[in-house]
């Protein structure tokens, strides 16, 4: 069976005090996790640690950072490189977020150098994708989101890519309310399966975690995680919420 992920994205939201906070009504929940089965929470660089220190201890959840650099190290102010995070034992790192590539310019072929990092300190990135809304209309959202998968991953080897979780995100439902239906969902994961089974392989393809990501909340978790090619999601508003956020993991596969 392919990992089931539930992902929470904090983005830049939440004070120290209140990112702990959440975290612990989360963990006083009862989840049923396993290997195949964990959540995962991306918070902001500065409470990484705290994070890790809260999650000790507990199995098959995990922290993520939001994103890193393409360097080793060095004079790169204000960066923060995946040696840094393998040394507080992150395990994931989420590359490409559409507020990434839109509000700093990052370009598919950045995102590459990203992921050969991150491979190489074996830190799992959590690859996203997605079309804007002009695209979708267009009904272009294959070519576009193709094209993402061909510039950033296709250099990467079989044994490379099978660390790689993928999270399909259509800009026009990233925190607008405006949720993808569950067909529009597994329409494209069918179609991002397709593409990696065409370069790598059926075998290959199959064990690709693919995550969705846009307006995912408690109401509508089950019925989109149900979809045959949809692995879990990548949230964000609703994971700011306990409530919320553990009815999410809930409804896993
Ligand atoms: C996200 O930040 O990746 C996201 C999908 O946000 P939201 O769930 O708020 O749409």
């Amino acid at each position: 069976m392919r990992k089931q992920i539930a992902a929470a994205n904090w983005k830049m939201n939440l004070t120290a005090q209140q990112g702990e906070q959440l975290l612990n009504d989360i963990l006083s929940a009862e989840h049923t996790l396993n290997v195949n089965r964990i959540a995962v929470f991306a918070v902001p660089f500065p409470y990484l640690a705290m994070a890790q220190q809260q999650l000790a201890g507990w199995e098959h959840m995990y922290v993520s950072a939001q994103n890193c650099y393409s360097k080793k190290s060095g004079a790169y102010t204000g960066e923060v490189s995946v040696e840094m995070l393998q040394s507080l034992g992150i395990k994931y790192v989420v590359l490409g977020h559409s507020e990434r590539r839109e509000y700093f310019n990052e370009s598919n072929q950045f995102l590459a150098d990203k992921l050969n990092i991150c491979l190489e300190y074996n830190i799992a990135p959590i690859f996203c994708c997605g079309e804007p809304l002009e695209i979708r209309e267009a009904g272009s959202q294959n070519d576009f989101v193709g094209r993402q998968l061909k510039e950033s991953l296709y250099h990467l080897s079989a044994e490379q890519l099978k660390n790689v979780i993928i999270a399909y995100e259509p800009i026009w439902a990233i925190g607008t309310g405006k949720t993808a239906s569950s067909e529009q969902a597994q329409e494209m994961h069918a179609f991002i399966r397709a593409a990696l089974a065409a370069q790598y392989g059926n075998d290959v393809a199959e064990e690709i975690t693919i995550l969705y990501g846009g307006s995912v909340k408690a109401g509508n978790a089950a019925e989109l995680f149900s979809q045959p090619d949809v692995d879990g999601g990548l949230v964000g508003g609703a994971s700011l919420v306990a409530a919320e956020f553990n009815a999410i993991i809930d409804a896993l596969k």
